[in-house]
């Protein structure tokens, strides 16, 4: 057998053994893996420094109790986390999320992704993940005040300005980032560039509430004008109707395009009118309500229970924006026969590996989200630097830098695919680019 193939396989049979529960962060790992072989074959040298397990291995992992209390009195306990995947490029930078899915696998494959699309936006950052299974949804501002406080409280004896700076996620909005600033500064002082996702008022960067959504658009936008298409009359589908998916809509409307249907964890609205960005923004960031509220204002709009990936409209565009897993094999196979000719990811993993295979078989350019979803981690780096020099840029200055820097993502996740004699395979260009930056970064400094 080929020794960069055997070196792949035995790799990842240590990794499961090590930990066989942890199936979202195996799942992570298998999809980088299958597309590494190429890089290992043409540099030998990858594969005698054991480049691979030390990349899966995250550097650091902190857990931690949350104790809080609810506007009742009763006390609660929650358990957080910060994953320190990778600081061979800079400082580990990437979300927390509050869900109560979340775990140390879920956690761990989140950070291993960030680590490269951290790396393929080209700045200096490392790549970290963290969050709790605390459920933000339904509790008071009270509630998620003192939820924050307590978890912060714990975190900032691990994050600094130039060491670690965690940003929002699922579950982590401008309410819970302005909560744990707050607590932040209480404990160590004015030191803004600890958090990134900050309101405007408090530091944060214009453009990066935004900056996830219009990136996959950004992104997409490329991948379409190398097929000689453009968003102008394509009708798309987002799912989530959340940070990501928000931005997104709106972004695609700008553009040319109609999203016909988005949805949240209950259901989807399908709008033949496209749907309408500012009725959902009132509805889930405003208001936080569910999403089936739409239809009261929009009566020729429909809801449905259960996942978006179920509907059988024609529509030419996917952005699956909202969760890991939410498209498998069938789902795949059904968005194809409903006319899709491209899918971008705005969410962490959203394609299960038999979903990828579908678009693949099928040949349909799909973007995954350590690429396309890059926009937000790009415009977090860039509110880093705004922090350090005491600057703001305006609205236009960033969001042309996003641009900027979603068609370096594109262009040189495109050209990898190919030098590696796999065109058109943008999960191969994103892993190989992504692993190239890292592995010689980390050579360089030794066995650290
Ligand atoms: P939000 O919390 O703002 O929104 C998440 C959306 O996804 C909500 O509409 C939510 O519905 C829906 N959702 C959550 N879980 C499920 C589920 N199990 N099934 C169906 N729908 C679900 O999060 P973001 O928009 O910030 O994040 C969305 C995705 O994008 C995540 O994968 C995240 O990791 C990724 N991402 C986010 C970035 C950012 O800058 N925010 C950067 C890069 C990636 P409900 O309201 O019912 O919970």
């Amino acid at each position: 057998m080929q020794e960069a193939v055997r070196y792949i396989e035995e790799t990842y049979k240590k990794i499961k053994k090590r930990d066989p529960e942890q199936v979202e962060f195996l799942q992570a790992v298998k999809e980088f893996l299958c597309s590494i072989e190429p890089v290992l074959t043409a540099h030998p040298e990858f594969i005698q420094q054991n480049i691979l397990e030390r990349m899966i291995e995250p550097e650091r992992i902190i857990q931690f109790r949350v104790p809080w209390m609810t506007d009742q009195g009763e006390i609660k306990v929650n358990r957080g986390f910060r994953v320190q995947f990778n600081s061979a490029i800079g400082p580990y930078k990437g979300g927390l999320r509050f869900h109560p899915s979340v775990n140390q696998s879920i956690i761990k494959f989140l950070g291993f992704e960030q680590v490269f699309k951290n790396s393929l936006t080209g700045l200096p950052i490392g790549g970290g993940k963290g969050g709790s299974d605390f459920d933000p949804k339904g509790k008071t501002n009270n509630e998620v005040m003192r939820f924050c406080q307590s978890f912060m409280t714990e975190l900032q004896q691990h994050i600094g300005p130039d060491f670690d700076v965690p940003a929002g996620d699922i579950g982590v909005g401008a309410r819970e980032i302005g909560y744990l600033y707050g607590q932040y500064k209480r404990l160590n002082g004015f030191e803004a560039g600890v958090l990134t996702g900050k309101p405007v008022f408090l530091g944060g960067s214009l453009g990066r509430t935004e900056a996830t959504g219009y990136g996959v658009v950004y992104f997409t936008d490329e991948m379409l004008k190398d097929m000689g298409q453009s968003f102008k009359g394509k009708k798309v589908v987002v799912s989530g109707s959340g940070n990501v998916a928000i931005y997104a809509i709106q972004k695609v409307h700008e553009l040319g395009g109609t999203v016909i249907a988005c949805s949240d964890s209950n259901g989807y609205i399908w709008d033949p009118n496209g749907i309408n960005y500012s009725t959902i923004k009132q509805i889930k960031e405003v208001e936080r309500k569910r999403i089936s509220e739409y239809i009261h204002h929009h009566p020729k709009a429909y809801y449905y229970e259960g996942s978006i990936w179920d509907i059988e409209k024609n529509y030419q565009v996917a952005l699956p924006c909202a969760t890991q897993n939410e498209i498998d094999g069938m789902k795949a196979k059904k968005m194809i026969r409903n006319g899709v000719i491209a899918v971008a990811e705005g969410a962490n993993m959203p394609s299960d590996l038999d979903a990828i295979e579908v678009y693949q078989d099928a040949k349909i350019p799909y973007a995954p989200g350590k690429a396309a979803n890059a926009g937000g981690v790009a415009v977090s780096a860039l509110e880093m630097s705004q922090n350090s020099q005491r600057l703001s840029w305006t609205f236009d200055e960033v969001d042309e830098k996003l641009k900027n820097i979603m068609k370096s993502i594109y262009i040189e996740v495109r050209d990898t695919a190919e030098m590696y004699h796999t065109p058109g395979n943008f999960v191969a260009g994103a892993n190989i680019a992504g692993f190239m930056h890292i592995a010689e970064s980390m050579i360089s400094q030794g066995l650290v």
